[in-house]
């Protein structure tokens, strides 16, 4: 994500911006199940995401009505039991649910909080039972309003289309889901929309089909993706098509009004990529490309695959860099807690700086110093890790990418570039925490790290000369 709303604190740095408790009886588990939690556990939304069950894949049929803004979903869940399970939740914000079944049999359902969907099937669900939950729905989905953000999840374009796009919640405002990052699954979409609009979503393209209601429009996205990565974008789209050198295919859409210079940053994607995968490793997802609203929409966001971008401000190369670093420092590999986002921000804000390194000859040892230099306090007032809910993103775009400066400076040039591009393909399609991150860099740097990360990530205040200012770095004039 890089948005408006981001505190700009040194003007250089920054211009924009499952668990269950259930236990089973002896032997089977048949007729002892327990409810899955409603709750994936994490420290700041505790409520998001449930227990009890792995989701491996999303097979979802919507039809949507730009004018009535009605949309009917049909949402085909494929899922494992991890503990006997009596009842399990979903995550579904308004829209009204019609029927559930489970394994084709009439599952109860009732709805609690402001997101919870209870689902009660007709017989216990044995631990590593595969199961699959249908869910009938439908409803005017209306987007999420946080303070902090802004409008998360689905949201209506001025010009008449709609789009899905939030951080930390999104999906839960179009479709039922077990909204944590640590349930990734693939995502299969199927959206039927008048003949006179046009779809973009995640992953693959496949081949439209005429209905009498309309277009359906299928998007496959086989990388397992978390919840929120998740996005549908509904406009009168322009598409650019391009593929990378190994064939993946680049799929980027404009909505009318996006102007031609943002076209022709976009239309640099291979070559971003390509620099992308000269620092982080081999691009770990199957497809690329991006969504270019004409709409101020407060935030560009990295969903996966096919990053959105708000209009305006957005659409320069050094966004589309920090959302495409997304794919490998975000996407494929996701944060554990949301107190770890810095593994998401951090880095792909320092992206941009890689590229201004490479591609525009900046000195980032100089441009380092100068930032130092212009540094107010309360710059240095924030943590980079467990920030607290609501302010994960007040300091990761701009002390971020200079604690990874200095970093680069106090571990060498050379461990810290085998970090960079080594890390991702060690948590490919998975999880991960700063302290990991701490432990791994230390082992390739072969070096004590704990005073470096407490100066700069766990704790806040002006680090002291020795982390500040460590390698090559050195005060500004
Ligand atoms: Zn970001």
């Amino acid at each position: 994500m890089r948005g408006q709303k981001t505190v700009v604190l040194a003007t250089a740095v920054v211009t924009s911006l499952c668990l269950g408790t259930g236990i089973a009886a002896a032997g089977d588990g048949w007729g002892s199940g327990k409810p899955g939690s409603d709750g994936a556990g994490d420290s700041y939304y505790p409520q998001d995401g449930n227990g009890g069950y792995d989701v491996a894949d999303y097979n979802l049929k919507v039809t949507y009505d730009p004018a009535s803004h009605q949309l009917t979903g049909l949402q085909d869940i494929s899922a494992r039991a991890t503990q006997a399970l009596s009842s399990f939740n979903l995550d579904l914000r308004g829209l009204t649910v019609d029927s559930v079944k489970i394994d084709g049999r009439d599952a109860k359902f009732s709805r609690t909080g402001d997101h919870e969907l209870v689902i009660t099937p007709a017989r216990t669900l044995r631990r590593g039972e595969r199961f699959e939950a249908k869910i009938a729905y439908h409803g005017v989905p209306a987007p999420i309003d946080d303070p902090a953000l802004g409008n998360n999840g689905w949201q209506y374009a001025q010009a008449g289309g709609a789009f899905a796009a939030g951080e930390p919640k999104s999906a839960t405002t179009w479709y039922p889901v077990n909204d944590t990052p640590l349930d990734k699954a693939t995502f299969h979409l199927a959206i039927t929309v008048p003949d006179e609009w046009g779809v973009i979503a995640n992953g693959r393209e496949k081949p439209s089909i005429k209905t009498p209601k309309g277009t359906t429009h299928v998007w496959a996205e086989e990388t397992p993706i978390v919840p929120y990565m998740t996005t549908v974008a509904i406009d009168k789209w322009t598409f650019d098509r391009q593929k990378r050198k190994d064939g993946t295919p680049i799929v980027s859409a404009f909505a009318p009004g996006v102007p031609d210079s943002t076209k022709q940053a976009e239309a640099r994607l291979p070559e971003i990529l390509d620099f992308l995968e000269s620092k982080f490793g081999k691009y770990p997802i199957d497809a690329a490309g991006g969504i270019f609203l004409n709409e101020q929409i407060g935030f560009s966001l990295e969903t996966m695959s096919r990053p959105i971008y708000s209009a305006g401000w957005a659409g320069t190369v050094p966004t589309i860099v920090h959302e495409n670093a997304h794919q490998w420092y975000g996407d494929s590999v996701a944060v554990e807690h949301w107190k770890d986002v810095c593994l998401n921000e951090c880095f792909a804000s320092y992206a941009t700086w890689l590229w201004d390194e490479a591609q525009e000859g900046v000195d980032l040892n100089k441009q380092y110093a100068d930032d130092v230099k212009k540094a107010s306090t309360a710059f240095w007032n924030g943590k980079l890790y467990d920030m607290g809910a609501g302010n994960e993103f007040t300091y990761v775009y701009s002390k971020g990418p200079m604690m990874l400066h200095a970093l680069r400076n106090y571990v060498g040039e050379q461990a810290f570039s085998r970090v960079l591009s080594t890390w991702p393909a060690l948590h490919r399609n998975g999880n991960a925490s700063m302290q990991e991150f701490q432990r791994y860099t230390e082992k390739v740097a072969h070096k004590n790290l704990q005073g470096f990360f407490d100066a700069w990530v766990y704790g806040a205040g002006k680090p002291a000369d020795q982390y500040l200012f460590p390698g090559g770095l050195k005060p500004a004039a």
